[in-house]
């Protein structure tokens, strides 16, 4: 049987170019970046040009590169870092209600150390609205927190609006981009971005590692406490082999994202228009302007999603509800909810994220197999009543 993998979003194979840079690191250049010996410059070496890599993506200086364990602790770094940094007597925090975990969870931990929060709704479309980012800043307002790409529906952000009003209001202004970092420009000079996220194993390098970029001037006070590695700002011997990969995985992506953004886009519009031909009451979630070109999140009434990826997983076609670490959990998606939609069109809502080593023979197995599957599942859903032909 074929296999099919449509969950980009949840995690990216290892491009086979990484996996060779990372070797030497995992063998014979194992030094420690601290040492001064030989050994200890060589793996320095390897961290200096992953900076510089890491950094060009986003058009920074490799200075203000920090590398973490990935997206989650990059998040913490960020939000933590200013709000317990922040010598402000009460502390309040903007964030968006389709926020990753990594963020709300994050947000929710400093609300229960004394900060407040505010987390601004969307709009149906999945996007939100700059003047409600403004509407919410307080004279106490230290950080505002708004990801780039949606992680379930795909949808873009207006960084550059929401960057422009943090600037005139002086708040900081923190990006969870590891949905879009190396898939869509992230330029932070152009968002008026002060720290953003990433991480290596959304964009073809390996799990485990992450970067946070952290604009120059910035205070922040680090998460955890040990020697001077990072610049005091996240101790702890580096992953070598880990941030020698995220470079080499930066590099990459950014060398062929304009031609691939294009690839991956029809063949995400293929996918979805096939599926929309062929099945009945299928509707696309979020602004179809303003999304990834990797994602699709489609609500299929009267069908419910854990039984639909597994169904679909049978077939060979791996596909997923929404976020990965939100399945397996009876609760609908906290973000298609955001979006108003009800439990039960939250959770007959599938998505499928595409990458870097899909084809079009890939969008065929999935079209091959989808129209029958939805099919079976709507036979046996109490209130589906097969619609008459005329119909589609
Ligand atoms: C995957 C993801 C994270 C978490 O990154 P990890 O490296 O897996 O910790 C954070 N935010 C978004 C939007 C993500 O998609």
């Amino acid at each position: 049987m074929r296999r099919v993998y449509f969950d980009n979003n949840a995690t990216t194979p290892l491009a086979p170019e990484v996996f060779e840079a990372m070797r030497p690191y995992l063998v014979e250049d194992f030094g420690n970046a601290s040492s001064i010996h030989w050994y200890g410059q060589r793996a320095k070496a390897a961290i200096e040009t992953a900076r510089e890599q890491v950094a060009k993506l986003l058009h920074a200086r490799p200075s203000e590169i920090v590398f973490t364990s990935g997206g989650t602790e990059s998040d913490n770094a960020a939000i933590l870092g200013i709000v317990e940094a922040s010598r402000y007597q009460t502390k309040h925090v903007i964030t968006t209600t389709i926020e990753h975990q990594a963020v709300l969870s994050t947000a929710r931990a400093i609300e229960k150390r004394g900060a407040s929060v505010t987390c601004v709704r969307v709009g149906s479309n999945g996007i939100v609205d700059p003047a409600d980012i403004e509407r919410a800043i307080r004279p106490d307002t230290v950080l505002i927190s708004v990801m780039h790409a949606n992680n379930e529906l795909g949808t873009i952000q207006p960084l550059e609006e929401i960057g422009r009003i943090a600037r005139e209001r002086d708040v900081y202004f923190h990006s969870d981009a590891v949905q879009s970092a190396g898939k869509i420009p992230v330029d932070v000079e152009k968002f008026g971005i002060d720290l953003l996220a990433l991480s290596a194993h959304k964009l073809y390098g390996p799990k485990g590692v992450g970067a946070l970029y952290v604009r120059k001037g910035t205070i922040l006070k680090p998460l955890i406490h040990g020697g001077h590695d990072e610049r005091d700002r996240r101790p702890g011997t580096e992953n070598v082999a880990g941030i020698v990969g995220l470079g080499k995985a930066t590099e990459i992506a950014r060398e062929h994202m304009a031609e691939e953004a294009v690839r991956l886009a029809a063949l995400r519009d293929r996918l979805e228009a096939g599926i929309l031909g062929a099945v009945p009451l299928a509707t696309i979630n979020g602004d179809r302007a303003h999304r990834m070109p990797t994602v699709t999140n489609i609500r299929f009434d009267h069908t419910e999603g854990e039984g639909f990826v597994i169904a679909l997983d049978l077939r060979g076609i791996a596909c997923s509800t929404g976020a990965a670490c939100s399945s397996g959990s009876v609760e609908p998606s906290h973000v298609l909810t955001a979006i108003g939609l009800k439990h039960e069109q939250a959770r007959s809502s599938i998505r499928f994220s595409l990458g870097r080593f899909n084809d079009d023979a890939d969008v065929d197995a999935a079209l091959g197999v989808l129209p029958a599957v939805v099919e079976r599942l709507r036979a046996v859903s109490p209130n589906y009543k097969v619609p008459m032909t005329s119909d589609k």
